[in-house]
C-alpha cells in the first residue's frame, strides 16, 4: 500500500481539479465519487493520492459534517498520512458554513491543533493578499462571486469569513477556535519562516491560519511548510506543493492511463460561453453533430428521442468509425432564457440532464470508449447513469480538465472520459482533445 494522501473534495468538479494538480505534480491519482460502501474494492496499492468527492457545498452543515467524516475515517483506514480538505478557489460558503463546520470536524477527528486554509491557485487567478482573496484583479467580494445564487461572497476578508463560521463555544476544555493570518511577507520568506509563523500562531492561541499565496512560489514554500500537519483544508492550488513531500517529482507516468478501443463521442449540456464557443467550432470544422431542441421537447417522449439520437450516432460510426460525435443541448443564453420561460428553469435542466445521461448510456452500450462531457451538472449526471464509482486521473487537456480511465459494468473492458465544467477549455477543446496521449 503506497497511499499517501487522503483528499476529501466537496464537490465533484473541484475533486478533478485537484486531482488534475496533483497527478501533474508527480502522483498517482484516483478519484473516488462518495464514500465507497463496506463491499467496494480496497484502494489499488499504486496509488499515491485518493480523492473522494463529495457534493456537501452547499448541503447541511450536518450532512457535510457527516459526509466529510466518512470520507475521512475510508482515507485513513486506507494509509492516508496527510488530509486535504478541497474547498472551492472562491471559497464558495456562507456563514453557517459549510469550510469551518467541517474543517472543526476533521480537526477534532484528526487531533489536529493547528492547520491552514487557502484557496489560493495564482495559476487560475486567484491569490490571497494580507487575508484578503483576489479574483483576477478584483476582491473576491467585487466579483461575480457577490451574486451568487446559494453562496454569495460579500466580504473578501477570509480571516473574517471563516471565522464567521467557527463554533462559538469551545468543547470540553478547549477554547473557541481561532483564526488567524501567515501573511505574504512570511511566505514569501522561506518555508523555515512559515514554520516558525505556525508556531507562534499556535502559541498565542491561533487554530486556523489563512495563508497569503500571490505566486506558485508561495505555495510550494507553504507546501513545503505543512509537512507534518495531519490536515490542510485549500483550493487545489496547494497541490503543487505537497508531493514533494513525499518524495515524489513531476513525471509523465503519473498520468498513464490503460489504453482503450472503441468510438468517440461528446455530450455537452453546458451552457456557458466557452462551450457554445467549442460546439459552434467543432460543427463549423464539420464535425457529425445532433442538437436537442428544449423547445420541441414532447411530454413522455424521451425515450423515443433517446432511441433516435443513439441509433444516429451508430449511424454516423459505422460511415467513420474514427471520427467523434457531438450530441448537445448547448444554447446561447436568449435560446436558453426562452426555453426556460416555457418549462421552468430548474425543471427544464434537470430533464435535460436526465435525456443527455441517457443519452450516454447509449452510446457507451453502442460501443463509445472515449466520452467528453461537458457541464458540471451534466457530468454529475452522466457519471451517475454509466455507474462510475472511481476515475483514474490522466493526462490534462487543457487546465482543470484531465483525461480519465473508467471501467464501469456498462464498460468493463475500460473507457476514457473527460468532464469539463461549464467554462473550462480552449475554443478547439472537442477537437484536440482526442488527439491527447493518455
Ligand atoms: P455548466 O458547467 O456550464 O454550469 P451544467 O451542466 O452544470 O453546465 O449546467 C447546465 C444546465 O443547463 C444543466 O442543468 C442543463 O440540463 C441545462 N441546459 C442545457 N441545455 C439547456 C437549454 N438549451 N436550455 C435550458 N437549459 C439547458
Amino acid at each position: 500500500m503506497t497511499l499517501r494522501l487522503g483528499c476529501i473534495a466537496d464537490d465533484f468538479t473541484g475533486a478533478t481539479d485537484l486531482a488534475n494538480n496533483l497527478v501533474r505534480a508527480g502522483m498517482r491519482v484516483v478519484q473516488l465519487n462518495g464514500v465507497p460502501g463496506a463491499g467496494a474494492p480496497p484502494v489499488e496499492a499504486d496509488v499515491d493520492a485518493v480523492v473522494v468527492a463529495l457534493k456537501s457545498r452547499t448541503t447541511l452543515p450536518a450532512d457535510a459534517v457527516a459526509q466529510s467524516l466518512a470520507a475521512c475515517r475510508f482515507l485513513k483506514a486506507g494509509g492516508a498520512s496527510q488530509i486535504y480538505f478541497k474547498v472551492c478557489s472562491t471559497f464558495d460558503s456562507t456563514p453557517r458554513g459549510n469550510i469551518g463546520p467541517v474543517l472543526e470536524a476533521l480537526m477534532d477527528a484528526l487531533d489536529c491543533a493547528f492547520t491552514i486554509a487557502t484557496p489560493a491557485f495564482p495559476d487560475n487567478g486567484r491569490t490571497v493578499f494580507k487575508g484578503h482573496l483576489f479574483v483576477g484583479d478584483v476582491l473576491l467580494s467585487e466579483s461575480g462571486m457577490r451574486n451568487h445564487p446559494l453562496t454569495p461572497m460579500t466580504d473578501a476578508n477570509l480571516v473574517r469569513v471563516l471565522q464567521a463560521q467557527l463554533a462559538t463555544r469551545g468543547d470540553g476544555g478547549r477554547a473557541p477556535r481561532r483564526v488567524g493570518l501567515v501573511d505574504h511577507r512570511v511566505v514569501g520568506a522561506s518555508a523555515a519562516a512559515i514554520g516558525e509563523r505556525f508556531a507562534s500562531l499556535a502559541k498565542g492561541g491561533v487554530s486556523i491560519a489563512i495563508a497569503d499565496a500571490v505566486a506558485n512560489d508561495d505555495l510550494l514554500r507553504l507546501g513545503a511548510a505543512v509537512k507534518d500537519l495531519p490536515l490542510v483544508c485549500a483550493g487545489s492550488g496547494l497541490a503543487i506543493g505537497l508531493p514533494a513531500n513525499f518524495g515524489i517529482a513531476p513525471s509523465g507516468t503519473a498520468a498513464a492511463l490503460p489504453a482503450v478501443a472503441g468510438f468517440q463521442a461528446i455530450v455537452s449540456g453546458s451552457c456557458s460561453e466557452a462551450t457554445n464557443a467549442q460546439v459552434a467550432r467543432f460543427r463549423d470544422a464539420g464535425g457529425a453533430a445532433s442538437r436537442i431542441d428544449p423547445l420541441s421537447l414532447a411530454d413522455g417522449a424521451d425515450g423515443a428521442l433517446v432511441a433516435g439520437i443513439v441509433a444516429w450516432a451508430r449511424a454516423q460510426w459505422s460511415k467513420a468509425p474514427e471520427c467523434p460525435v457531438l450530441i448537445y443541448s448547448t444554447a446561447a443564453p436568449q435560446d436558453v432564457a426562452a426555453a426556460q420561460a416555457k418549462s421552468g428553469g430548474r425543471e427544464l435542466g434537470a430533464r435535460l440532464e436526465g435525456v443527455l445521461a441517457a443519452i450516454a448510456r447509449g452510446l457507451v452500450a453502442g460501443g463509445a470508449r472515449r466520452l467528453i462531457v461537458a457541464g458540471g451538472e451534466t457530468s454529475g449526471a452522466c457519471v451517475q447513469a454509466l455507474g462510475v464509482a472511481r476515475l483514474r486521473i490522466g493526462a490534462q487537456i487543457d487546465p482543470g480538465v484531465p483525461w480519465c480511465h473508467a471501467a464501469p459494468a456498462l464498460a468493463a473492458d475500460g473507457m476514457h472520459l473527460a468532464l469539463k465544467s461549464g467554462n473550462f477549455g480552449g475554443v478547439d477543446f472537442f477537437e484536440r482533445a482526442f488527439s491527447v496521449a493518455t
